[in-house]
């Protein structure tokens, strides 16, 4: 371009204000949308590609809705104010074809004599030519080759946009730019490498998802750039791994003493499940590397009491052990449940939440600095920065992905580096476990303790609601308590717990005016809650009306219907998180879950969990569902985000990428060598958000 020459060597990791026809006010729009270099922009995939049926002038029929493309040869504008009229000639190989815009007189400004566009609008004859009338149009650059070797685009990139960057906008922004910013990739991956793999080059990748000429390129052009990202996760997972293999614990060995003295804490014997994970944590704290694994199961399955059971080992080696919740809900929950195992026991246990008063707060966090507490149950509140223990052994943490890395950091600080065992009940689907999880050691826990009941779940449409309620009142006949559960995303959300308790009066007057009927929700003060849960618990409540809180941990034996409102707003995995708190008597459960949604595809979705009661089956579908991200917070997890691969259909490239990986790192641990210095600068252009995990040794 000639406008290059003039410049200095650009590069994508200059500011995209460097391009022309970028100022600053745009510039902060499109820094709004992520893009601050050369090489976001680059990297501001289409996310998808409409087919647009451009069709050669020659083949126009009238009276029909067409696409054509082709190059401006005048632009004319008559009259400057309503009734005025814009008039354009556009040629392509083929023939001639008018263009007219009444009432819009920006159009002048918009098209240039010399502009390839493409113009989509209705065919109507005029003067014996062809003519689109108030076309749509879409200025694909001036620079374009000349009309006759331009095929038609076929495809037309659709980019993800904002309201003041709509996506024309930034079509247009692209494709002008496209060649130039093409021109200063570097392709990381030798030719070889390439060859093996059957990938194409990344300047072409790029072209072929900006500006695809076939299905087949785009294919091409998606694989090749997926490739990429897998390659970066897996080398972000290998030194991750590698960092941790420096660290070293102090080993927790246990003893058939031991072993029983834990086990008679427990008013039942242990699941075999419960068993096979209890073995690989007590192999893993008598090492000195530090224990990371994971231990996944579906809610219900003894996952806490195997935590305790970890907990108390640590104990028994004169270590502290400290578990952390997410919520406050869930710490007092496991508070509970702790109190009561370790009842009589010697074992010294506090809770650190966040409404602790000051005094007592001080009090709880010089025993824990004295070592006067074993086990400490708490929030995140846990690792702040004035929270020291005497000789931290284990740390645990229920709903892992709520735990990121910073968090870890925070403990390395303090110059700890303890034991972790991570817990799930979002059972995390092999692929992701290998991947994201790569530097995990996972243990799943198979089958439920005994006595549960299976649950028959339905999925009921608006028709149906009636005959539901009806079997509600049913089952409360027959003396069986019901949650009915509330859409409320976000706990701290003011507007919705309104909802949820307008929905609650609205219940208790209309639709049970016989009936106790209570309410739940996050809002309410610790004890209000507590009092709640015991009247349930107590029967003196028949019908709770609940907010997700009931999500985690509370038994009521008694509770045999779950009604969902507004399912269709919950992730799969939510669902049957929910569903588990039913069933856990004699009596067999029923989930039912309303939906208002007449879309088929969402009332699809939710027929999965009426098919099955398999938590993994339904992290999968999740996971295909609605990406990664939401299912265990990669991001949180300090990896990079993935845009164009997908785990489950890439699982293939994956493989590969992991095996590369292994082989780059293998070879070359840090990176350094001067063959991958190309990769390496790419990871950094590419991936300055995962690059503290490549740098970091
Ligand atoms: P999770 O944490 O996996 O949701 P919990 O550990 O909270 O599961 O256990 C759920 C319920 O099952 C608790 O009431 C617990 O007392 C009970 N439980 C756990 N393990 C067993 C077992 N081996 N036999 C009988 N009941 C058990
Ligand atoms: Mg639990």
């Amino acid at each position: 371009m000639s406008t290059a020459a003039a410049r200095p060597a650009p590069s994508l990791t200059d500011q995209v204000q460097f391009l022309p026809g970028v100022g600053p006010k745009r510039a902060a729009a499109l820094e709004r949308l992520g893009i601050r270099t050369c090489g976001d922009l680059l990297y501001h995939l289409p996310h998808r590609h409409e087919r647009n049926e451009a069709r050669t002038i020659i083949h126009l029929d009238y009276d029909t809705t067409a696409t054509i493309v082709g190059r401006i040869t005048a632009v004319r504008s008559e009259g400057r104010w309503r009734g005025g009229r814009t008039t354009a000639t556009l040629i392509d190989n083929t023939g001639r074809c008018s263009l007219v815009w009444f009432s819009a007189p920006w159009m002048a400004d918009k098209i240039r004599r010399g502009d390839i566009v493409r113009a989509s609008g209705k065919v109507t004859e005029f003067q014996r030519l062809p003519q689109l009338v108030n076309p749509k149009i879409v200025v694909l650059g001036a620079d374009a080759p000349p009309v006759d070797e331009s095929a038609p685009a076929r495809f037309e990139a659709v980019y993800p946009a904002s309201q003041e960057m709509p996506a024309p906008v930034i079509a247009k922004l692209i494709h002008t730019h496209l060649d130039r910013l093409l021109s200063l990739v570097h392709d990381p991956l030798p030719p070889v490498h390439l060859k093996r793999h059957g990938l194409i080059g990344l300047a072409a990748a790029l072209r072929g998802m900006h500006r695809p000429r076939s299905d087949g390129e785009s294919i091409q052009a998606r694989k090749r750039l997926a490739y990429d990202e897998l390659l970066l996760l897996q080398l972000a997972v290998g030194r991750r791994r590698a960092t941790r293999a420096g660290d070293s614990s102090r080993p927790l060995p246990s003893s058939p003493e031991i072993d029983a003295r834990i086990r008679r804490r427990f008013p039942f014997s242990l699941t075999p499940g419960q068993d096979r994970a209890i073995r690989a944590i007590t192999a893993d704290l008598a090492r000195r590397r530090p224990m990371h694994r994971l231990l996944q199961g579906d809610v219900g399955c003894g996952k806490t009491v195997v935590a305790l059971y970890a907990a108390l080992v640590a104990v028994a080696n004169r270590t502290q052990a400290a578990i952390m919740a997410p919520t406050e809900l869930l710490a007092e929950q496991h508070m509970r449940s702790i109190t009561r195992y370790l009842d009589g026991s010697r074992v010294r246990f506090a809770q650190l939440t966040g409404g602790l008063r000051k005094a007592d707060r001080a009090a709880i966090l010089r025993a824990l600095a004295d070592g006067e507490i074993d086990l400490v149950v708490g929030t995140h509140a846990l690792i702040q920065a004035d929270v020291t223990f005497k000789q931290l052994g284990l740390v645990i943490i229920d709903e892992q992905h709520r735990f990121g890395v910073r968090q870890r950091a925070v403990l390395r600080q303090k110059g700890l580096s303890p034991h972790y065992l991570l817990m799930t009940a979002t059972p995390i689907p092999r692929t992701l476990a290998m991947t994201v999880f790569g530097d995990l050691d996972v243990t799943t826990i198979q089958g439920m303790p005994p006595g549960r009941s299976p649950i028959q779940t339905r999925v009921v449409t608006p028709v149906g609601r009636e005959a539901a309620w009806l079997f509600v009142k049913q089952r409360l006949a027959a003396d069986e308590q019901v949650y009915v559960v509330y859409p409320v995303i976000d706990e701290s959300d003011t507007l919705q717990i309104r909802a949820a308790s307008r929905e609650f009066q609205r219940l208790a007057r209309e639709v049970f005016p016989d009936r106790a009927v209570g309410l739940l929700h996050g809002r309410l003060a610790t004890d209000e809650r507590d009092r709640v849960m015991k009247d349930f618990l107590a029967r003196r409540i028949d019908v709770l009306v609940a907010t997700t809180v009931i999500e985690v941990g509370i038994d009521v034996p008694n509770a045999t219907v779950m009604v969902i409102e507004h399912a269709e707003r919950y992730g799969l995995s939510q669902l049957h998180q929910l569903r588990g708190r039913i069933g856990r008597g004699e009596a067999p459960g029923t989930c039912l879950l309303m939906t208002d949604s007449r879309a088929a595809a969402d009332n699809e979705r939710l027929r999965i969990l009426e098919s099955t009661q398999d938590g993994f089956k339904i992290a999968e579908e999740d996971l295909r569902l609605r990406g990664p991200g939401e299912l265990i917070g990669a991001r949180q997890h300090g990896l990079p985000a993935l845009h164009v691969a997908d785990l489950i259909g890439d699982a293939e490239l994956l493989r590969l990428a992991q095996q590369d990986a292994d082989d780059l790192l293998r070879d070359d641990p840090g990176l350094t060598k001067p063959v991958h210095a190309a990769l390496r600068t790419a990871l950094h252009e590419r991936h300055r958000d995962a690059l503290h995990l490549l740098g970091t040794g």
